[in-house]
């Protein structure tokens, strides 16, 4: 079945899919794991839709392409279009949901582009590399600055990160993305992965959790 975001109550929403807009490096510790410099200004990237999935029931991942990293990341739903410049109450409008999600990123492809200065899309955009948990609504998440994302992979904590340790908050993030991107209803913000990436395995046993509104269980099918 395709994808459809929904609520945790299973509600569905009724956003068409759009792109997902990231944020690389928005973690100090995370940037430093890979040997990258820690970000002066934000450093985005864009998938398509088309590569997004639900976590629900397991998902897979390639075989063929080299190491496959996980990314834990806080997912923002987006409800309203914004644009431009919109100020701090037009964002906080905007905001239909959380989740946590999966950036998963082919480490090796990524590596070489990397080398040769070349973009990074078939290492980020691939069918499957973003992996979407059902969403929490946005009025229930009363502090922006303070929400907690945390990976275990077969009973192992792999990454427990805050928005607290952002480089470029939730909210001057979104801003930055409508500067150069319209937003519109159904596309999703990712909003950076704190340190402790590494490769996914198949047959791995995830839980995901967007501390204290919600957790899930998947695997690598
Ligand atoms: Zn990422």
């Amino acid at each position: 079945m395709s994808y459809q975001h929904q609520y945790i109550d299973g509600t569905r929403i009724h956003f068409p899919l759009g792109k997902v807009v990231c944020i690389g490096r928005n973690y100090a510790e995370h940037a430093k794991e890979l040997n990258n410099p820690v970000p002066t200004e934000p450093l985005l990237f864009i998938k398509p839709g088309s590569c997004v999935v639900g976590l629900d029931g397991g998902f897979s991942i390639p075989d063929d392409r080299g190491s496959v990293h996980y990314e834990a990341e806080i997912a923002v739903l987006i409800g309203k279009p914004l644009s431009r410049t919109p100020n701090e109450e037009e964002v906080l409008d905007a905001i239909s949901g959380f989740a946590p999600a999966l950036d998963l990123t082919l480490r090796d492809v990524q590596s070489r582009l990397k080398d040769k200065g070349h973009p990074w899309e078939i290492a980020k955009s691939f069918d499957g590399a973003c992996v979407l948990a059902p969403f929490v609504p946005g009025d229930t998440v009363a502090d922006l600055t303070a929400i907690g994302i945390r990976l275990t992979i077969n009973g192992e904590v792999r990454q427990d990160g805050s928005s607290a340790e952002m480089i470029f908050p939730i909210v001057p993030v979104i801003q930055e993305m409508a500067g150069h991107f319209n937003l519109q209803p159904g596309d999703v913000i990712l909003t950076g992965t704190p340190a402790g990436v590494g490769p996914l395995n198949k047959g791995d046993e995830l839980v995901l959790d967007l501390v204290g509104h919600s957790s899930f269980a998947s695997r690598v099918l």
